[in-house]
Parts: structure tokens; C-alpha cells; sequence
């Protein structure tokens, strides 16, 4: 059979069953099947107990130059993502919280230069742009 790299993505992340079928609109079918051809075990009824958020975030990352960290877990449209409890938020939004320990206002992402950073520390929110560039503005000009 075909393998949809989606649903393998998910499956090897351990994402339930029935949260895999409701975020990509598969029948079960489509999942088990998936399953069997990777080889993976059956679910365990009840699920296993939840991970840590830090634990599961830093599962899904590895570090490289400059204290950056590269995201290896699930991408979808690009964005890596951590599939949890039927949510799956971005990888920047969760490192956010776990640096700053609230949710980020708009959109989190990496302002150290480096689009694909997941780095906790790394990562700002829209106020934090704002305030900077006013900070570069009142430095440098309006010329900006
Ligand atoms: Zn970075």
C-alpha cells in the first residue's frame, strides 16, 4: 500500500489514533493500516501517561551552531509542530512559553535571524518585534 507520510509522521510521534484521525480527516482504517505497514505496536488502550510539555518539546529538537535548535519532529505547511492532547501547536509558540511562561500575544517566532530556530530563548511575540523596532527607530531614525 501507499504510505501517506503524514499519517506516518504522527504515528511514529505517538499521537493517538483517534487524535491522528481527526486532525488529518482519515477513517481508522487508513491509520491501522499505516500502522501495520510500518510496523509499529498496536495503541495502548487509554493512551500512556503524558509527557512533560519540556520533555516532549526537547525530544523533537537537536542543537546546532550558535545555540540555535533545529526542530525533527512533525512539519505541517512548514511549521514544525508538536502534536499533543489533540493540539498541535507551533514548535515556536510552545518554546515561547516554556522561556517566557505565558502565551505569546499573536504570532511566536524566531527573531535571532534564523527562520527555522526553535530555540525557547529565541523566540519572540509581536510585542516584543514592536518594542524593538521602536527601540531601533528611536535609535537609528524613522529611517527603517
Ligand atoms: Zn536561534
Amino acid at each position: 500500500m501507499r504510505i501517506r507520510q503524514d499519517i506516518a509522521d504522527l504515528l511514529r510521534e505517538g499521537v493517538p489514533q483517534q487524535d491522528i484521525m481527526r486532525t488529518l480527516h482519515v477513517g481508522h482504517n487508513a491509520v491501522s493500516e499505516t500502522r501495520v505497514a510500518l510496523q509499529l505496536p498496536a495503541p495502548v488502550r487509554g493512551g500512556r501517561p503524558l509527557q512533560p510539555i519540556e520533555t516532549a518539546f526537547y525530544a523533537r529538537t537537536e542543537p546546532v551552531d550558535d545555540g540555535h535548535l533545529r526542530w525533527t519532529g512533525h512539519h505541517a505547511n512548514g511549521v514544525p509542530r508538536l502534536g499533543r492532547q489533540g493540539k498541535h501547536p507551533s514548535a515556536y509558540q510552545v518554546g515561547f512559553q516554556l522561556h517566557h511562561r505565558r502565551e505569546p500575544v499573536g504570532h511566536a517566532k524566531p527573531g535571532c535571524g534564523w527562520a527555522q530556530c526553535v530555540a525557547p530563548a529565541h523566540q519572540e511575540d509581536r510585542p516584543m518585534r514592536e518594542q524593538l523596532r521602536a527601540q531601533l527607530v528611536s535609535i537609528f531614525g524613522g529611517a527603517l
